[in-house]
């Protein structure tokens, strides 16, 4: 080795020590006689010191050095006079007696610093020297943890890891596939699979009983902060089961995983139906770290002859508590804030309920006082509070206050990244309909069985099927989310018909799953959850990208290998893919 120890563990235990370590070179400071240098490895920085009294010959040799030198140095570990209580070796330096340069460095195209002066896109072409960063290598480790402690407790449950193929089939469902051309099977194309949605119902068809995978998933997606082609799931399944079991499982891998990971002892997990989520806060996936749900005030806000909240099918408010003192350019703020594009409202009414008990309002014209103060107690303000309330379609109106309740829960920093607030969304529609295509899309998959209960409405009204689906989702992140099967070769083939698909059509994409049914396949369910995401939660950032150690950009290139990039007229012949290269570019 060429090292006896590391740069981050070394303690006033160690003084007079003699080691040997190696490393880059962080930064390096000369003050006349002595010349410093900060010593940084995967575990820590440490300080060394040459001295010109003692060691002219190698305090010039320490001068020379340039950031991200790899060197190393032989000495004895001394008190330092100077501490540096920020850092666990900083009462400790290395008198240096010996040092060899194991490799120079370029200067690097940004500092490797906590606050770096690289771009994002430097950074991405750089990715191996952003890696040599604290901030991204800890993400990274945070990651390692939350994988072993994801596969420590699987398997204490009984889980078997079981690899299933990357080169599979593509289908018509779900998003856009990537796909790979067969060079032994010219015009044939295999997908990358989206997820191992088929193959894991056939393992438990199988017999395997409990199955995960930590696994590669692909999806040809427009992306955005928290999306990226290629992405990592915790992906289980289960026979023998029902959704209580599911989620009492899954909740114990939450909970082992906050307390491994983050130190943290998770309180309940509350399950809420998805048309309870969408009612009290719009969203189905509503972040319960804070309060000001929906109140919904149609009925006392018609009949005078304030047309806008006449007209609309929905009026629904929220109470932002101790914001009625809130300037115009506050409340202007909030309104260009619900006005903009992504979320569409036409405006926003206020009421400011003050400290004397008094009401004012953006629509005094039509309401009185004590219109006003009846809303306020319905929605349970009090004085000092201000209502927010928003009018039009239930749906989007719904999203839009689900966006200003996010936007001011922001504002009031109620959304405190440390504290975790998770839930079971469950009784998802299994159905949505489009208007586009006109056809019903499967909300899930189509493998999500329908509510037993419900299935007498698969005929007379679809939309209204609730499906025996769940996600999880904690802070208003949907971590993860999955579904009891249908494990019956007839209602997969009724579920084909309701989404559209011809027998034909179904036999031919899926009729490896149903012909499998007809063998003996045991009631089955499972869920995925997003790796990255539930690592970037963890680790409290919003993006997945510094989650993962190579990742693409927002265009979906890797910059620093340059990828996707043309191949070669041979490559395409020989793939049998009829582009003709122009010569310009080989
Ligand atoms: N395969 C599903 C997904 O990727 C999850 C599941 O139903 O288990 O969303």
């Amino acid at each position: 080795m060429l090292r006896s120890h590391t740069c981050g563990e070394l303690h006033l235990g160690h003084v007079g020590t003699p080691v040997h370590l190696s490393g880059w070179v962080q930064r390096s400071r000369d003050l006349g006689g002595m010349t410093f240098v900060d010593l940084r490895d995967r575990y820590g920085i440490t300080q060394l010191v040459f001295n010109m009294d003692t060691r002219p010959d190698l305090c010039a040799q320490a001068r020379r050095l340039g950031r991200e030198f790899v060197i190393s140095v032989r000495g004895s570990v001394a008190e330092r006079s100077n501490k540096n209580l920020r850092i666990p070796t900083g009462e400790i330096e290395i008198l240096v007696e010996e040092l060899q340069v194991l490799n120079a460095s370029k200067v690097p195209p940004f500092t490797i610093e906590d606050e770096t002066d690289g771009g994002d896109d430097l950074r991405m072409k750089y990715r191996y020297l952003d890696l040599r960063r604290a901030l991204v290598r800890n993400n990274l480790m945070l990651r390692h943890r939350m994988a072993i402690a994801t596969r420590n407790y699987l398997n204490q449950e009984g889980f078997i890891e079981v690899e299933t193929p990357v080169l599979i089939k593509s289908t018509p469902e779900g998003a856009r596939d990537f796909v790979v051309p067969s060079r032994m099977n010219p015009g044939e194309f295999y997908a990358l699979p989206q997820s191992p949605q088929t193959f894991k119902q056939l393992l438990m068809v199988s017999g395997f009983d409990k199955y995960f995978q930590i696994v590669k998933c692909f999806r040809d997606e427009d992306l955005r902060a928290d999306r990226q082609p290629e992405f990592t799931q915790i992906d289980c399944e289960m026979a023998f089961v029902d959704q209580d079991d599911i989620l009492s499982t899954f909740e114990g891998l939450a909970r082992h995983l906050f307390r491994q990971v983050k130190g943290v002892e998770i309180g309940d997990f509350p399950r809420m139906t998805y048309a309870e989520a969408m009612r009290r806060f719009g969203s189905d996936k509503p972040d319960l770290r804070f309060g000001m749900e929906f109140t919904e005030l149609t009925p006392l806000t018609r009949g005078k002859d304030f047309k806008v909240f006449d007209e609309a099918a929905l009026v629904v408010g929220i109470c932002a508590p101790g914001c009625a003192e809130y300037t115009r350019k506050q409340l202007d703020e909030l309104t260009d804030f619900v006005r903009r594009p992504q979320i569409g409202a036409k405006g926003l009414v206020y009421v400011r309920c003050q400290a004397d008990d008094t009401f004012k309002s953006s629509v005094d014209k039509f309401y009185t006082e004590e219109d006003l103060r009846n809303w306020a107690a319905t929605s349970g303000a009090r004085a000092g509070d201000l209502l927010l309330i928003l009018a039009g379609e239930p749906n989007p109106t719904r999203k839009a206050l689900n966006e200003l309740r996010l936007e001011m829960g922001n504002r009031l920093g109620l959304r405190d990244r440390e504290s975790f607030a998770p839930l079971w969304v469950i009784d998802f529609p299994l159905l949505e309909w489009d208007e586009d295509t006109r056809r019903f899309y499967a909300m899930h998959h189509p493998f999500t069985s329908p509510r037993r209960e419900d299935i007498p409405l698969l005929d007379t009204d679809p939309a209204q099927v609730r499906a025996n689906a769940y996600d999880l989702v904690i802070n208003g992140v949907e971590i993860g989310g999955g579904s009891i099967r249908i494990h019956d070769r007839d209602l997969q083939k009724r579920m084909f018909s309701i989404l559209g698909f011809t027998d034909e059509d179904a036999q031919a994409q899926f009729g490896f799953l149903m012909n499998a049914f007809e063998y003996g396949a045991p009631p089955h369910g499972g869920v995925a959850f997003g790796f990255d995401r539930w690592c970037a939660l963890f680790g409290g950032a919003d993006s997945i990208r510094d989650f993962i150690a190579f990742p693409k950009n927002n265009a979906g290139r890797d910059v620093m290998i340059d990828s996707p990039a043309p191949i070669s007229q041979e490559q395409l012949d020989e793939l049998s893919i009829g582009i003709r290269r122009s010569s310009s570019n080989g």
